[in-house]
């Protein structure tokens, strides 16, 4: 049995795919300690590894929604420096007592990668997102230049942050070049290698393991015998950005007088009761269980958040794409370059997204079979990964390398 430490950050987009490896890791007989906020103990423990909860820090899921509310993803990266900084005292203590061979870090985690640098301890990266290099990402002049726009202000904050830790801890502990997403000896990626588009960040150490799901490890109370009418669209924009009121009525307004079933999930901030009138043919909740929903669904409006967007394609559902930043832009444009789907790019461009643009997306859909066939064959191509049995069999392949080469 070998001890695995997994240091991830307080985001169910970055928890979810780990959860069917931890609990496939601990069901081999390898003993996983997992560390994340109070908030995420329950799904944690439920794998069968020890929950460690961080000590507190501005790094909670409520600092990282509102760092990344207005879609710049540069104030996660402030975020993250100044979490590095609280966490990397702590960490470095548990995982001198601790001594794991082997660490797992989320890519955004730069503690993780830090405090292995310092211990010379082995470690490993999953990347829940794409492989984001925006300087080989296809990008508009115009896009560029709203990041630069972004990322000037923050530029002297995140510049303080790696020189305060450099000058701690010394260059070494350091990543060199790109930081994000952060890499270990071994890097998995939750996608298909054919999905991700190329970039120089990819190299030997990159495993493509496909999306992680594993149904069994998911699902909460749903009413599906309400699920009535046909077709059965699905509204969703994740568990970070919170349904806006306005887009709430838009959605009532574009599907509330169409023969279709609408599961709307809303979010745990929205107050459901402030929304008005409900139209008859929708199921309204702050959260559902979206694997299963998705089994049902012939049209998925998403904010592009990879999770969903693997997700919805895994079980060949063809998405309407509203992304709220870069990221999930580039997750839209992938999508799209699949004939899986539509985007609506109105919130990139701080525009409403209105009830006429999300009718016609959604008719597009559903009546143009291309976008069907679009997302089977994405369906065939993430199902032709291993997923997170092959994620489980690469780290202990990786594990096995330390024994034979110590
Ligand atoms: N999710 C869920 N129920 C909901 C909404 C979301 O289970 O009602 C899950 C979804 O299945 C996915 C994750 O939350 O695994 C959202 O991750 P994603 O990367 O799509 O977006 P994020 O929330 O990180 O923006």
């Amino acid at each position: 049995m070998s001890k695995i430490v997994y240091l991830n950050v307080p985001a169910h987009g970055h928890i979810n795919p780990t959860l069917p490896v931890v609990e496939e890791l601990v069901q081999r007989g390898e003993q996983v300690l997992y560390y994340n906020t109070e908030e995420f103990r329950p799904q944690i423990e439920r794998t069968g590894a020890t929950f460690r909860a961080y000590p507190e820090t501005t790094l909670t899921s409520t600092t990282l929604a509102d760092a990344i509310h207005d879609g710049n993803l540069v104030n996660v990266s402030v975020l993250l420096l100044r979490a590095t900084e609280a966490l990397l005292p702590f960490l470095l203590d548990d995982l001198a007592r601790e001594a794991p061979d082997l660490v797992l870090f989320d890519s955004t985690a730069l503690w993780g990668k830090m405090a292995c640098n310092i211990l010379s301890l082995r470690d490993a990266s999953s990347i829940s997102t794409l492989v984001l290099d925006l300087p080989s990402a296809a990008m508009s002049p115009r896009e560029m230049l709203g990041l630069l726009r972004q990322a000037l202000p923050k530029v002297p904050a995140i510049l303080a942050g790696r020189f305060r830790l450099v000058r701690r801890y010394g260059p070494a502990s350091f990543p060199p070049g790109d930081v994000f997403p952060v890499r270990g000896g071994l890097s998995l990626v939750f996608t298909a290698r054919e999905f991700q588009p190329d970039t120089p960040l990819i190299d030997e150490t990159f495993r493509f393991v496909g999306p992680s799901i594993n149904l069994q490890t998911r699902g909460e109370p749903f009413p599906f015998d309400e699920v009535t009418q046909h077709p059965v669209i699905y509204i969703s924009m994740g568990t970070i950005h919170q349904a806006q009121m306005d887009f709430c009525q838009q959605c009532f307004e574009a599907f509330g007088n169409m023969a279709a079933q609408v599961i709307f999930s809303v979010g745990k901030h929205t107050q459901i009761e402030q929304l008005g009138p409900i139209p008859a043919n929708f199921i309204v909740r702050p959260s559902v269980p979206q694997l299963e929903v998705l089994q049902r669904a012939d049209a998925f409006i998403t904010h592009g958040g990879i999770n969903s967007v693997h997700e919805g394609l895994y079980y060949g559902v063809p998405l309407v794409l509203i992304p709220h930043h870069i990221e999930q832009l580039f997750n839209a444009r992938c999508t799209k370059a699949q004939g899986a789907g539509i985007i609506i790019d109105a919130q990139m461009k701080g525009r409403r997204i209105l009830a006429a643009a999300l009718r016609a997306a959604v008719d597009i859909l559903l009546s143009e079979p291309s976008y069907r066939a679009g997302a089977v064959k994405v369906q065939q191509m993430l199902r032709a990964t291993g997923g997170y049995k092959q994620a489980a069999d690469e780290i202990q392949h990786y594990l096995a390398q330390r024994v034979a080469n110590p």
